[in-house]
Parts: C-alpha cells; sequence; structure tokens
C-alpha cells in the first residue's frame, strides 16, 4: 500500500491496489475464491504464490481494513477479528500456552476480566492484578512464567491513563510482551507503539466504526506475532465479515474529524460539568484538574471522547439522573455520534462489592458520558434539565 506523511490522508488515501474504475474500494462479499488451475489451487494452499482461498482465512475487503489500521498505528501487520474481544482473546491464546502468567493492570473491560479469570485459567494461564501506575507493583508481580503485560488507557470508567512509557520500559527490561487495548483513544489520539507496546488491540465496534452500526476487532503489531495470530484464527475461526470491514475502513477516512469534534465537546462538556453546583467532581485527561494532566498532555493528541463525574446524592440521584435524560441514549455502547449515559454502579460494575468498585473508582453516583457529535448546547440542555429533575 502506498503510504503518506500524515494521519488523515493515510486514513483516505490507502487503498489496496486492485480496483478498476470504482472511486470507492469495492466490497467482495464471497465466501471462497476460483483457483485459475489445479497448479495454481497447489501453489496456493502450500504459501507458494499470494492469494486468497476461502474468507476465514482471508479477504480483500477485510485485508484492507487490516493494511489501513496497520498504517495508522504504525505497526507491520494486523489481522481483523469479529468483535474486539476475540482480538483481545487472540493476542492471548495464540501467543501463551499452559502455565504462562499475565500481569495486567486492575481497570479493565469487564469481558476482558472474565477472560483473565474464569477462561484463561482453564488452560492454566494465570494473572495478576496490579493498580495502572503503582510500577513497583508491575516489576514485583513478575514471576518466573511471566509473559506479557496487559493494560487500557484510559482506563473505563475511572479514566486513569496508563504511563505506556514506564510500563513498556519494564516489560522490554523483563523480555515481556507489552499488549495494549487502544479503544478508548483510538490511533488518531494516542500510539502505544511508539511506547513500546508489541501488540495493540481494539474494539473497532467503538470509535473506530464511531456510529453504532458494527460490531469488529483488530489485533497490530510485529509481522511475527501477527502471523502466529493469523494461524491461531485461521483455524479457530473468529475472522471479520467482509461487510464489516468494508464499513470500518470508510469510517476510517472520517476518523480524524469526528475525534476533534468528540474531543471538543468532551472537553467543553467536563469544563461545564466541574463548575455545576449539583455536580460532585468531573473527570476528563484533558481538564487541568485531572490527577495525570501532564501526562494526558504529553502521551494524548486530545482527551478522548469520554467524561465521568460524580452527582451529588450518590447512588439514587445516579439512577434518577439517567430516568430524567430524554435527548441522551441510555444504552451500554460508546464511541458513537449520539451521546450515551451509563450509570456503572447500578449497571456494568453491579455484581462487584463496593470496595471493589472503590479500588477501580466508581463512586456510587458517578455518571460515564460518551459524548457524541450533537451540538454542544443541546448535549448540556439536556443534562442541564436532568440535573435539575433529578434534585
Ligand atoms: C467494548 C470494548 C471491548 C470489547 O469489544 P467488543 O467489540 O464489544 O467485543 C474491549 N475493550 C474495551 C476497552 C472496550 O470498550
Amino acid at each position: 500500500m502506498k503510504t503518506y506523511k500524515n494521519f488523515e490522508t493515510n486514513a483516505i488515501r490507502t487503498q489496496t491496489e486492485r480496483s478498476k474504475r470504482e472511486h470507492s474500494s469495492p466490497m467482495f462479499m464471497t465466501s471462497s475464491f476460483i483457483f485459475n488451475d489445479a497448479e495454481h489451487a497447489k501453489a496456493l494452499f502450500a504459501d507458494e504464490v499470494e492469494g486468497d482461498i476461502y474468507s476465514r482465512f482471508s479477504n480483500p475487503t477485510v485485508r484492507e481494513f487490516e493494511e489501513k489500521m496497520s498504517i495508522l498505528e504504525e505497526t507491520e501487520d494486523g489481522f481483523a477479528t469479529a468483535s474486539g474481544m476475540a482480538a483481545v482473546y487472540a493476542s492471548f491464546v495464540a501467543l501463551l500456552k499452559s502455565g504462562d502468567h499475565i500481569v495486567s493492570s486492575r481497570a479493565i473491560f469487564g469481558s476482558t476480566h472474565k477472560v483473565f479469570t474464569q477462561i484463561l485459567t482453564k488452560f492454566n494461564i494465570t494473572s495478576t492484578y496490579v493498580d495502572l501506575n503503582d510500577f513497583d507493583a508491575w516489576e514485583n508481580a513478575i514471576q518466573d512464567n511471566t509473559k506479557m503485560f496487559f493494560c487500557e488507557s484510559p482506563s473505563n470508567p475511572g479514566l486513569e491513563l496508563a504511563d505506556m512509557k514506564k510500563i513498556g520500559e519494564i516489560a522490554k527490561k523483563n523480555n515481556l510482551l507489552f499488549n495494549v487495548d487502544n479503544c478508548f483513544a483510538t490511533p488518531y489520539l494516542q500510539r502505544p507503539a511508539y511506547y513500546g507496546a508489541d501488540l495493540i488491540t481494539h474494539s473497532a465496534t467503538k470509535f473506530i466504526d464511531g456510529q453504532g452500526r458494527v460490531v469488529g476487532g483488530v489485533v497490530l503489531g510485529k509481522k511475527e506475532l501477527i502471523s502466529e495470530i493469523r494461524t491461531f484464527c485461521r483455524s479457530t475461526g473468529p475472522s471479520l465479515s467482509p461487510f464489516n470491514a468494508w464499513v470500518l475502513s470508510k469510517s476510517l477516512e472520517t476518523l480524524s474529524v469526528r475525534m476533534e469534534k468528540h474531543c471538543d465537546n468532551a472537553l467543553r462538556l467536563a469544563k461545564y460539568l466541574e463548575l455545576h453546583p449539583e455536580v460532585e467532581s468531573a473527570r476528563y485527561p484533558f481538564l487541568p484538574s485531572h490527577p495525570q494532566y501532564e501526562l494526558a498532555k504529553k502521551q494524548m493528541r486530545l482527551g478522548g471522547g469520554l467524561v465521568t463525574f460524580i452527582v451529588k446524592g450518590g447512588y439514587e440521584r445516579g439512577k434518577t439522573f439517567l430516568n430524567n435524560l430524554k435527548m441522551f441514549s441510555h444504552t451500554a455502547n460508546l464511541g458513537d455520534t449520539r451521546t450515551i449515559a451509563t450509570h456503572p454502579a447500578s449497571t456494568t460494575h453491579a455484581k462487584l462489592t463496593e470496595k471493589e468498585r472503590q479500588a477501580v473508582g466508581i463512586e456510587p453516583g458517578l455518571i460515564r458520558v460518551s459524548v457524541g457529535l450533537e451540538h454542544i448546547e443541546d448535549i448540556i440542555a439536556d443534562i442541564e434539565q436532568a440535573l435539575d429533575k433529578s434534585k
């Protein structure tokens, strides 16, 4: 693929060179590919020539999405999967074996937590949780059988940042793979490969699609690692559908403008919330009051599309506030053109004990907002009236 100097141009102008005269990329909705003759078939199966055989293995539309993502994340290669969790799971299982150990930050996506505690344990792959920025804890958690570090940044819903440079250095010094879930920031806001990440996973369902239409994922990294992941996925089958890949490649073309607007709206909303008398505190990486504001400025281009705040009145007020929102969507997704609000204490994190919630920064009155692309005045107006009515 021909590449360009800047992110925006790469997101738009990179395209697999196989089109005829169509301007937009075509979609190859086919489960298999015709062999020219018996010799060609033999050569394809023997890996002597390049080419597609079957869409569980590879497909030109899916390949285009993988190559675009790989260029944007500045990695060597990528493999696209049917969901973000398929990407995260493959990044563990394709590269680790029974007896191996992972050190992970505690503040991770709920399904990833389940993979660590309920699924990998069945195959004798164990894990230890540490606090995101307790660097001694990362170092001390390393055992003889540790193979991988894993983290997310910013974290969900605490919006804590991982100092990827520091964690990456510890991983490198100890010869460990450093695996980062970059779904909250997207490659437009931060490139973990720059801080030593060997593997980068994405839920493309979130900001990459950004319009709430498809579920998808991708793992990116060095050629040898992705090759092992591809081999694992070709046989186990979590491949991305060409239709979803086509949607996601088109979405990448607008990623930079969408992220600029998400971040602009989010910063304005965070500033408004911080001063509101019915709000205890607001959190956003690009607010000077964020405890890691300096790191955010260094590591991220902008602060991201998520804002959290603690409403006065705790658990009950949190729920009443949500019930009084008129325009916002009340749904479990994030990274959409439409603003979404959730109350983690009564939903996504309801199964945790109060103490466990505290450990990952979830107060009873915490509200998480995935700030959309509507006009900021309408976003603020909906919050204003819901705060008013829930008093
Ligand atoms: C949503 C999400 C995932 C899982 O992605 P799916 O596409 O839903 O499988 C993984 N990590 C993070 C941080 C997420 O927000």
